[in-house]
């Protein structure tokens, strides 16, 4: 089945004058509770649906055909095996033979089986777990097999893009969210679309193993740069623009700014990005967002800086992320109304 697929896109890129991509091959050792097998209908099914699942991880690479390689994630079928212990203990287990290790758990019989998702650093294992009780969920459903896709953009060098979103009800500078960007690595289930930062990241890493706090410390621009117009389109001099921090994962922004400058006599400020976004040893920066107010004169302008969005200017060739920000006359009525990006 994968063969035949592969098969095909090599085809339909030597047709199409593109047959210059490489292939990034990456070994996966699985192995799957034996509970979760005996419930699945034995052995051979589960290795059926196993092969049936990475030949939809592989597409979900490929078929969009985003990236500057075809991706080859390769089931070694002889280090396949059934456990029968505490699913968190496997996963935790080495496998220098292997790029990756996927454990399998549909069931979680035990109480210390907590967790799932993309284990990184020296781990290097995507958990496939299902629930967190006791009862059985099919771990090759549809949507769990759009969820393992998205732990292997994880394991491709990808941090979570929801990490970096905001409700509007936790803003407490204007009431506006962060939507995100449409991704896979944002939301999966039922999408099979890269963004541009997925696509840029996911090149990035090519063929290596990769950690994706040291990527995102890496990739961020050193510094941020802002231009502050006012309604006539004039440059503003001395417009404070104050930046709030949001914290991963944590849908908020956070009522303390975090820093604040003002512009200069042609209405523009370029700052360190460290003020913002200072280097930490988890998640690589302190942030992965900023909310952004700029003000003058009883006239404001907002703004986002996630992560999505800033660090594209590195793989654009540039140092700094430029910005420009329009300050409105009167205090915004409708959320449509702010500046937001
Ligand atoms: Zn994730």
């Amino acid at each position: 089945m994968k063969k035949s697929f592969l098969t095909a896109i090599l085809f339909a890129m030597f047709c199409c004058g593109s047959f210059a991509q490489p292939i990034y091959r990456f070994t996966v050792k699985v192995g799957i509770d034996c509970e979760s097998v005996d419930s699945l209908g034995g052995e051979d099914n589960v290795r059926r649906q196993i092969a049936r699942m990475f030949d939809k991880v592989n597409r979900a690479f490929n078929h969009t055909r985003q990236f500057n390689a075809v991706y080859d994630f390769v089931v070694d079928w002889d280090a396949f095996y059934i456990y029968d212990g505490v699913s968190t203990d496997e996963v935790h287990k080495p496998h220098p033979d292997h790029d990756y290790l996927v454990i399998i758990d549909g069931y979680k019989s035990d109480p210390r089986e907590a967790g799932g998702g993309w284990y990184g650093g020296e781990i290097l294992t995507v958990y496939h777990s299902r629930i967190h009780n006791d009862h059985f969920n099919d771990p090759f459903e549809p949507g769990a097999i759009d969820g393992i896709i998205h732990e292997f953009g994880h394991g491709r060098g990808m941090p979570d893009i929801y990490a970096m979103k905001v409700d509007a009800d936790k803003n407490p500078i204007a009431p506006i969210g962060c939507m995100g960007t449409k991704c896979i690595m944002d939301y999966p289930y039922g999408e099979t679309f890269w963004s541009k930062y997925a696509v840029n990241m996911i090149n990035l890493s090519a063929d290596k193993m990769v950690d994706i706090d040291r990527l995102v410390q890496a990739m961020c621009p050193d510094y941020l740069s802002f231009n502050v117009v006012g309604p006539d389109g004039k440059p503003v001099k001395g417009a404070e623009i104050t930046f709030y921090p949001v914290g991963w994962y944590s849908y908020s922004v956070s009522p303390d700014p975090v820093h604040s400058v003002r512009t200069g006599a042609d209405g523009s400020v370029t700052l360190k990005s460290g003020k913002v976004f200072p280097k930490t040893h988890s998640f690589g920066l302190k942030y992965p967002n900023a909310f952004v107010k700029a003000e003058y004169d009883g006239m404001t302008a907002y703004a986002w800086l996630p992560l999505y969005d800033i660090e594209n200017a590195v793989f654009e060739g540039k140092d700094t992320y430029t910005l420009g920000l329009s300050l409105k006359d009167s205090k915004p009525s409708s959320p449509k109304d702010f500046v937001i990006r």
